[in-house]
């Protein structure tokens, strides 16, 4: 795969002109917003006219639109894009509709750094990471038979935990599981769930300092997924069960929330321990990232995943979170990200936050 040389494009950018461009879905009215906020003209990548959906929230809307019939298609639009001197922030939906590998390979400068899906996307690969880091991750049952506890089966690339289900022995994995697609069994950890949502600065040392750069926490959520959160509406699980209703864990929104601030410190040591190993293996994790956690009883994280890039939780914050607003007034990961990349264009060190 050829590594695309930013650099180069960059040469060719009017650096006092940045346009910011992302796909009009996922966490884009953040985005948008915290572009404007910076001072930048902003484009939304669509499929089909959402003109009218924007109009809707005029403070997040894009000053324009690149309207494509699917979203491969916006490979053909390369041109265009760098004639607007475009900087992309990919979201997870961007990578999704994009392909991992259309993702490596568009020409265009990105927010962050591409190399993290290797490592992200790769369920064995994160571990290597996320342990060597330090951090305590659900143990994996490799052994179906051996399941002696409830277990959450998850099917490899299933995003937002379509088709997952729990299993407490092993007779209920055989009846649930789907043979042809490659899957992983973890400990399903008891505790409560915390999605944590850092930026990582390779470029400003003003924060939570580290070998190189600095962090921040911005924001927590938590997800809400149905059908596990109202589960006990109906009954208990088991009930359900018997019946043949059994839990799932789409997410259909994000709950704003915060925690108790004497496991803020341990939030920063895995925050920044997940940095330091990933400069070690790949040059390090370039802007934000969230930890997704369950805290036990005993004031334990698991960290049962991580999402290398700007996560759809950050969206109750627009406006700033309990955390950010002792950052500063007002601001979203969206406009962090806006930040960032302006503090880059006027010092020189694009290079070091583009890919
Ligand atoms: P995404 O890529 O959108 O983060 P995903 O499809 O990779 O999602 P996970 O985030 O790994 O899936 O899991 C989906 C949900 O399942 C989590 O939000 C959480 O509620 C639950 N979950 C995952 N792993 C565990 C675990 N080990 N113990 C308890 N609950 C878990």
């Amino acid at each position: 795969m050829n590594k695309i040389n930013v650099n180069d494009i960059l040469t060719s950018y009017d650096k006092e002109n940045l346009t910011i461009a992302t796909v009009c879905s996922h966490s884009s009215l953040q985005i948008f917003n915290g572009a404007k906020k910076e001072g930048f003209k902003t484009i939304g990548i669509s499929v089909g006219e959402k003109k009218k959906f924007y109009d809707a929230f005029p403070l997040g809307k894009p000053d324009e639109f690149f309207i494509v019939e699917k979203y491969k298609d916006i490979l053909k639009y390369t041109n265009e894009l760098r004639e607007k001197n475009a900087i992309v922030i990919p979201h997870g939906s961007f990578v999704e509709y994009l392909g991992a590998e259309k993702f490596l390979t568009f020409n265009i400068p990105t927010f962050g750094n591409r190399d993290v899906l290797l490592w992200e996307s790769d369920r064995g690969k994160e571990r290597i990471w996320l342990e060597g880091a330090g951090l305590t991750m659900p143990m994996e049952i490799k052994n179906p038979k051996e399941i002696d506890m409830p277990v959450i089966v998850k099917y490899h690339g299933a995003k937002g935990g379509k088709g997952f289900f729990i299993a407490k022995t092993y007779n209920e994995f055989l009846r649930r599981i789907k043979k042809d697609k490659p899957f992983t069994i973890q400990e399903f950890v008891m505790g409560t769930r915390y999605y944590l949502h850092y930026f990582y600065s390779p470029i400003q040392n003003n924060a939570y300092k580290l070998s190189k750069g600095s962090i921040q926490l911005l924001s927590m959520d938590r997800r809400d997924e149905t059908t596990i959160d109202e589960v006990q509406r109906l009954g208990s699980i088991a009930e359900l069960e018997e019946i043949g209703i059994h839990p799932t864990f789409v997410v259909t929104g994000n709950i704003p929330i915060v925690m108790r601030e004497s496991l803020l410190p341990k939030v920063f040591d895995m925050g920044a321990a997940v940095v330091e190993k990933s400069l070690n293996l790949f040059g390090g994790i370039i802007g934000s990232f969230c930890l997704e956690t369950v805290v036990t009883e005993d004031l334990e994280f698991k960290v049962f995943e991580i999402s290398a890039r700007i996560v759809a939780g950050t969206n109750p914050y627009t406006f700033g979170s309990p955390y950010s607003e002792l950052i500063q007034p007002d601001m979203s990961t969206g406009r962090r990200i806006a930040q960032e990349i302006k503090f880059a264009a006027k010092n020189k060190l694009l290079d070091k936050i583009l890919t």
